[in-house]
């Protein structure tokens, strides 16, 4: 196992890497940009390290300040997390070269992935149903746009080729919207990932994301562990998760689950990822993405299969294999993860400032994962994630009584949160019977209007 490790993140998921490091008996380093020198992760670490000012292109998303604080602090082995480089193939490799271990994929996954019109077409290939879309290398200009939205039929999704967060996706249902929207995702994309490459997806309504967690070794095992139904969004970006999903029936999780594993093994993907599709009401299903790294809501697949997803990544990059096989896996419960944000529940708009009281739930069943304490200060640098409650229950109704008493006791003073949406949510009808896909949230949001469909900039 490794001798020390640094972990390249900040905010509730570097907490959670250096929790699963202590049980393992790793040491670890945690960076840190000056914003972050009262940060909970600092404290936590074994030993801490500076890398730079507040914005995050000169601290947590500079390679070369990462790696010389890993090298000169002796750790051998780096942990990502979610965000920042965890989806730079570049970063990877970087640390390959310097003789660390990337707790992760290979970088030639993390760049295949991260290519969306060339993963849709590995899939394709692989007999993983993905949406009608932009063949090929994907589309820079507006009239090779109009081209394929003419072919696929309106409504369409134009998509950034390099895209994440929701950045550089708009919906379009005419030729003159597109022609509008268009230049304005193309823009978004550029300033996000310095990529002008878009594609265009059929817009699949009333769908669901369910996205399927896969865990694989460097000996080309891999397997999965069931699903997380991640509908309720915001602009694209999960608000809530839950496993099971409320809809899929066994046959369902098992074709999925093959289809995910699939998507996997076609390119010998190891570590853990997460492979998204979209499900519609007619139960055909859609590969949408996948993601190289651990996701926000690994919590949820935790609790109902009682395996440390966290520690499951560093063990596989190690290099130890699966200790389980697919029919090994089970599943218990009901879990859901409520993602809370400092922010104005009716603006939307991002509420860092000074947190004077904070008393997080507690009690069977009830999980928070976050950097807040007393007296801490919320950054306006990073993103406004700033705990996630995690409730697990034998079934989905309990889960949802115990969410309920969570967050009424969750005390955050001094900041806004949006600790209000979710309970509004969990007395929605709707939502109890599960019966609900990507647009839910609508109901809940002030009428659309242009400005509103700019996508804020965070992982999902
Ligand atoms: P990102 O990586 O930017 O988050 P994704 O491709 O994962 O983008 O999509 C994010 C969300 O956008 C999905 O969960 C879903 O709600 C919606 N979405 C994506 N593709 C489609 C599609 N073709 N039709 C309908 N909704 C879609």
């Amino acid at each position: 196992m490794f001798k020390k490790l640094l972990v390249a993140n900040r905010g509730t998921i570097a907490i959670r890497i250096i929790r699963a490091c202590h049980e393992l008996g790793i040491p670890t380093v945690a960076v840190y940009s000056t914003a972050d020198k009262d940060a909970l992760h600092v404290r936590m670490a074994d030993e801490s390290v500076c890398i730079g000012p507040p914005a995050a292109e000169d601290s947590y998303l500079s390679i070369p300040s990462i790696l010389s604080a890993a090298l000169t602090y002796g750790a051998d082995a780096v942990h990502p997390g979610y965000g920042f480089l965890s989806e730079n193939g570049d970063f990877a490799e970087a640390c390959h070269r310097s003789g660390l271990k990337f707790v992760g994929p290979r970088a030639r996954h993390i760049r295949l992935m991260g290519d969306k019109p060339r993963a849709r077409r590995i899939m394709k290939r692989a007999g993983v149903p993905v949406l009608p879309g932009s063949d090929g290398k994907g589309v820079t200009e507006v009239r090779e746009a109009l081209a394929d939205a003419k072919r696929l039929g309106f409504p369409v999704l134009i998509k950034a080729a390099a895209g994440g967060g929701g950045k550089g996706m708009r919906i379009v249902r005419d030729a003159r919207e597109l022609e509008r929207l268009f230049p304005l995702a193309r823009a978004e994309s550029e300033a996000a990932f310095s990529s002008r490459t878009m594609y265009l997806e059929k817009y699949l309504e009333h769908a669901r994301h369910v996205e399927f967690q896969i865990v694989a070794d460097n000996f080309r095992n891999a397997i999965h562990l069931g699903e997380r139904d991640c509908s309720i969004q915001r602009r694209h970006q999960k608000v809530i998760e839950e496993s099971p999903c409320p809809v899929l029936t066994p046959r369902l999780r098992e074709k999925m689950g093959k289809a995910a594993v699939r998507a996997a093994e076609v390119v010998g993907y190891s570590n853990v990822g997460t492979v998204e599709f979209l499900l519609a009401p007619d139960g055909q299903f859609y590969f949408i993405e996948m993601n190289t790294r651990i996701q926000v809501e690994h919590g949820v697949t935790e609790m109902v299969t009682g395996i440390d997803l966290i520690k499951e990544s560093i063990r596989l990059a190690g290099g130890e294999p699966l200790r389980i096989k697919q029919r090994q896996v089970s599943f218990e419960g009901s879990a859901m993860e409520f993602r809370i944000y400092a922010e104005d529940p009716d603006r939307h708009i991002p509420s860092p400032g000074l947190v004077s009281n904070h008393h997080p739930p507690g009690g069977l069943g009830v999980r928070v994962e976050t950097a807040l304490y007393d007296g801490y200060r919320v950054p306006v640098h990073y993103d406004p994630l700033v705990a996630k409650l995690i409730v697990h229950s034998e079934s989905r109704e309990l889960t949802m009584v115990r969410a309920r008493a969570a967050l009424r006791e969750y005390l955050i003073d001094g900041i806004r949160t949006n600790i209000p949406l979710h309970l509004k949510i969990l007395h929605d009808p709707d939502f109890q019977r599960g019966n609900f896909s990507t647009g839910f949230l609508k109901r809940y949001e002030p009428a659309p209007r242009e400005s509103a469909e700019a996508p804020a900039a965070k992982a999902s």
